[in-house]
């Protein structure tokens, strides 16, 4: 009897736990103990989530899912900060994995710190080959052009071909311009500059066309070089926590995307772009192909053409309303007509494409704006007074006019009358903070105290509820997203200038920055219904930070740091 009781008991204490371990459900991982921001159009935040498979199953606080859930994988987060994966909404993926296959002179802050990196790569490159690099800019080695003479110290049997930041300017030593036959006799090419000193001689610097001279001769990357890139530059993404990139390699560039996916080695979602230029027939043909194949669309698609409609305002081949505040006479360069920009971008759209242009003046934008709104009459009558909407599909997405989401890359200058357009047309302002902090030096002399206003204007533009995602335009600035997000919200460099921020109007909440670079960046490739918010449903592209990025100082975001990136479920990098 004494036994039986105390049998009862014991049951009766181990009955409700037993029956709360039975019900618990069994899922992979479980985050808790953190600070969620999920990026919610209210900005709400959670304590806990949980992924199972390659989708999140729940948000809440941290004991109704550890009640709830029993992970094979359960982390404290010890008060840490998670936001979704970022999705950089404009990379150049392929040619920035190249370039870290080369000398990466980008943040070189001096001559002296750039030939150190080169001589690094002199003692690895045997004699008589290539070596090739990018992104110097002597404007922050404050000083004028480097010459042939700072390699041929360092690098006198290898020919060294470098390209500055923006492209537009090459830099040569002795080896290599002997190769490429420049000489005191050779001519200009069309379009472009052999620098010459005093004395007539070629100085190494080689502008615009004139780079083709030195780059003909380097040979072209090879498959073992482009997978090696790749993987340097995945490595790259999964420590910057960023989980999506949508990319201007072009169309050939997805089968080797292709082969790193079936070898589940892609650990970013790429949505690449095809070419504008290229013929509707042809670009239908490829859509067609790609159609064909079975792979996950979450993981690798095809969504936007991918034009030029002018220059940069660095080199002053942006297209202006009227002329550039430092060079009267100039107002840049449209590349067409706006009759035959028009033309294509109706042709395309009738094809149900989606189309991002390269903007960068107020003329430019307002051209692609006139292109877009023609494409909007014609077809899509939903957005005309008393008629129903229709439904259609654009680049494989349902759409309607007022989401058919043609983009304006860059968006950099803007008329007044022009912001309200974007709203209208429904046309996305895909925009770049790290410009802004990169262009200030010179941006204000170029466009004068007014124009400057409408200029890398992401919160006025947000006022007006465009859709506005963040991107890099990697490698032409570095890839990293707090970067990004410093840009956006102080609109001052790396060193804090100028005090307050440049234009400070601009400035977003850290908030609003976050969802720029997740939820906006998703819409912006009609994917805010699988990610870019932290929401039971989604896809799980998760990152933990190692500092709350919305509570520190400003100077602070710049040396925060990913502790674990989640993608598709899975955690694909841990800070050791
Ligand atoms: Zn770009």
């Amino acid at each position: 009897m004494k036994h039986l009781l105390k049998f009862l008991l014991v049951l009766m204490l181990c009955l409700p736990n037993l029956a709360a371990q039975q019900a618990k459900q069994k899922i992979a991982l479980l985050l808790y103990n953190g600070k969620v921001f999920t990026a919610d159009a209210h900005f709400t935040t959670a304590e806990a989530v949980a992924v199972d498979g390659e989708r999140i199953v729940a948000v809440g606080t941290s004991s109704e899912l550890r009640g709830k859930y029993q992970a094979a994988k359960e982390i404290d987060l010890q008060g840490k900060l998670v936001t979704p994966g970022f999705n950089d909404a404009h990379v150049h993926f392929l040619r920035g994995a190249l370039s870290l296959l080369n000398v990466v002179l980008t943040d070189t802050k001096s001559l002296a710190e750039a030939q150190s990196k080169i001589a690094e790569k002199v003692k690895t490159t045997k004699a008589g080959e290539w070596i090739n690099g990018r992104g110097w800019d002597h404007t922050i080695w404050k000083q004028n052009f480097p010459t042939r003479k700072d390699l041929d110290q360092i690098a006198p049997n290898n020919p060294v071909f470098l390209v500055r930041v923006d492209g537009h300017v090459g830099w040569a030593n002795s080896a290599a311009l002997k190769l490429a036959k420049i000489d005191r006799n050779t001519k200009n090419p069309e379009g472009g500059e052999i620098e010459r000193d005093a004395n007539g001689e070629a100085t190494g610097i080689l502008k615009e066309t004139a780079q083709g001279l030195v780059a003909g001769l380097i040979a072209q990357p090879n498959q073992a070089q482009m997978q090696k890139g790749l993987e340097l530059a995945l490595d790259m993404a999964r420590r910057y926590g960023i989980t999506s990139v949508q990319d201007n390699s072009g169309y050939e560039t997805t089968k080797l995307y292709r082969d790193f996916l079936r070898a589940d080695k892609l650990t970013v979602r790429v949505s690449e772009w095809q070419d504008f230029e290229d013929s509707v027939e042809r670009l239908k043909a490829q859509r067609a192909e790609f159609e064909g194949f079975k792979d996950d669309k979450n993981r690798l698609k095809l969504t936007a053409l991918k034009g030029y409609v002018d220059g940069t305002l660095g080199s002053r081949t942006a297209a202006m309303l009227a002329p550039f505040s430092d060079d009267a006479g100039n107002s840049g360069i449209p590349r067409r007509s706006q009759e035959e920009l028009t033309k294509m971008i109706v042709e395309r759209s009738n094809a149900d494409f989606q189309i991002a242009l390269h903007a960068i003046g107020d003329g430019a934008n307002r051209m692609a704006l006139n292109g877009f709104a023609e494409a909007n009459k014609t077809k899509f009558p939903c957005n005309l007074a008393g008629t129903t909407p229709t439904v259609k599909k654009v680049s494989g997405y349902d759409a309607c006019v007022e989401n058919r989401r043609n983009r304006i890359e860059h968006a950099q200058v803007i008329s007044p009358s022009d912001f309200k357009r974007f709203e209208e047309l429904g046309v996305i302002a895909s925009m770049q903070p790290s410009h802004a902090i990169s262009d200030k030096r010179w941006a204000g002399e170029r466009l004068g105290e007014y124009r400057v206003l409408g200029a890398y204007a992401w919160h006025l533009m947000q006022s007006y509820r465009v859709h506005v995602p963040f991107g890099t335009d990697f490698p032409v600035e570095s890839i990293n997203p707090y970067i990004t997000l410093y840009a956006a919200v102080s609109r001052q460099d790396a060193e804090g200038i100028p005090v307050g921020g440049w234009q400070p109007q601009e400035k977003l909440t850290i908030q609003e920055a976050i969802r720029c670079h997740t939820f906006e960046s998703a819409y912006a490739e009609f994917a805010e219904n699988v990610k870019g918010e932290i929401k039971a449903g989604m896809l799980a592209d998760l990152v933990v930070h190692s500092k709350d990025l919305l509570t520190i100082e400003l100077k602070e975001i710049l040396t925060t740091e990913t502790v674990y990136t989640i993608f598709n479920g899975k955690i694909i990098y841990e800070k050791k």
